[in-house]
């Protein structure tokens, strides 16, 4: 059976539709006001003519804004002159000529894939700004993204004390015990997946409370629970060559809870060699950059708290290599992770060596599964189409895009008891696939 059709905004009432025609919008009305209201702020930081560079750059805001709402057809991306070691629009537009071969019309918002549309849109946010020699590195989501982190401060405080406590007892810990710390953190990363502000158009998505004393509660709101499977591939795993890979997704709360994952399979011992992807530019309002992560450690640095003793620890993990970052282009492109090998050979090798690579959030799922309209029982190796590149687990809530390795009818019990269980973030997924 051939592989079924992208998911598109030209099923209308669809989360792709709807995404298309109000979420994306405001995303990029929220940039405007911003920058029409900061503009002076914005000027002192970055010069003088910066505050021309806004009015430049809410004009172009406001003509993508509009090329969406009437659904217009893309348009081709400009390089950067001179041109940028970060600038992929020749392979955007690339893809852009062969959805012309293909249809022999322009692609268009609603009618092209969503996946497709939706990176586009970022790609076109980042070509707004580096059009503008002095604006071509500003985050335009960098406040959300620290306010969502501030605003989660006492979930991040509790969780620091847990992980910090859970590390001291180590030494006495059973092999049962390490076990249940490793999975309750596990699930803490999942759930960390609901703070993701491109699903809330950019409106607070804090972590209020503690999150450790929902987790048996919550534990019902796991679709695929792979967590007693991933823990036995991880001791199974040989001593000397645990290499784990994390792609990250989003920053505040999510990124705080992945970093105490990691934490803690680096105390365990459960890690030989860590490497962090973070994105290379602003994407999907809250991901992850370098920046981000460099932000998130210093501001808990200075919390005071088990949020500082943990923040010191991370800076000592990165000053000595424990933890690497990566930063890679290939995850902002509009590609698949089936066309990775081919798309950018140099990423697939360098993922080829870890012992298993941990994606996190929906965009990283709609990536592995070539956000298609899979049944949602189609197994999920099935679904990755051929990307095993190495051992892998998601780590998501699901807030839009496909869902798979469902078992028969498990989608219509879910769905009785709550319609929009694939959007609302409140459904969860640890889902493994180690190829053997
Ligand atoms: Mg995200």
């Amino acid at each position: 059976m051939s592989a079924p059709a992208p998911l598109s905004a030209c099923h209308i009432g669809s989360f792709a539709y709807l995404t298309v025609k109000d979420r994306l919008p405001i995303i990029l009305t929220r940039v405007i006001d911003y920058l029409y209201r900061e503009r002076n702020a914005i000027a002192e930081k970055y010069g003088e003519g910066a505050r021309e560079g806004c009015k430049e750059v809410v004009g172009r805001l406001s003509q993508l804004k509009n090329e969406i709402q009437t659904n217009k057809p893309l348009q081709l991306l400009q390089p950067t002159h001179p041109l940028s070691p970060h600038d992929d629009s020749e392979s955007w537009n690339q893809r852009y000529e062969e959805y012309m071969n293909i249809d022999d019309v322009p692609p268009k918002w609603f009618t092209a894939p969503w996946l497709y549309v939706e990176c586009y849109m970022y790609a076109r946010i980042h070509e707004s700004f580096y059009l503008c020699d002095v604006l071509k590195d500003f985050d335009p989501f960098m406040v959300q993204k620290q306010d969502s982190l501030l605003q989660s401060h006492l979930a991040c405080e509790a969780l620091a004390q847990h992980v910090l406590s859970v590390c001291n007892s180590l030494h006495s810990a059973t092999q049962e015990q390490l076990k249940q710390h490793v999975i309750k953190l596990i699930e803490v990363s999942v759930w960390g997946n609901k703070c993701d502000l491109s699903i809330s158009c950019g409106a607070g998505r804090a972590q209020n409370d503690n999150l450790l004393a929902s987790l048996d509660t919550l534990r019902s709101y796991l679709l695929v629970n792979d967590s007693e499977k991933l823990w036995q591939f991880l001791v199974s795993l040989p001593e000397d060559q645990r290499d784990i890979v994390l792609v990250l997704d989003n920053a505040g709360f999510e990124l705080v809870s992945d970093l105490c994952l990691l934490t803690l399979l680096v105390e365990a011992g459960l890690t030989t060699s860590l490497t962090i992807h973070t994105k290379t530019r602003p994407w999907f309002v809250s991901d992850t950059t370098l920046a981000d992560l460099t932000w998130i450690i210093t501001t808990l640095r200075e919390k005071g708290g088990a949020c500082s003793e943990i923040g010191k620890k991370w800076e000592g993990y990165l000053a000595g290599n424990r933890w690497k970052v990566s930063e890679h282009g290939f995850w902002t492109t509009h590609h698949h992770y089936a066309e990775m090998s081919t798309a950018s050979p140099a990423l697939y090798s360098q993922l080829s060596k870890a012992s298993l690579i941990i994606f996190k959030g929906d965009l990283n799922y709609r990536k592995l599964t070539g956000d298609l309209d899979w049944p949602t029982t189609t197994k999920f190796e099935k679904a990755l189409q051929g990307f095993n590149v190495a051992p892998l687990v998601t780590l998501r809530t699901a807030k839009g895009g496909p869902v798979v390795g469902l078992a028969d009818g498990q989608a219509e019990e879910v769905a009785s008891i709550a319609s929009d269980w694939n959007i609302s973030g409140d459904y969860g997924m640890i889902q493994l696939c180690t190829f053997l």
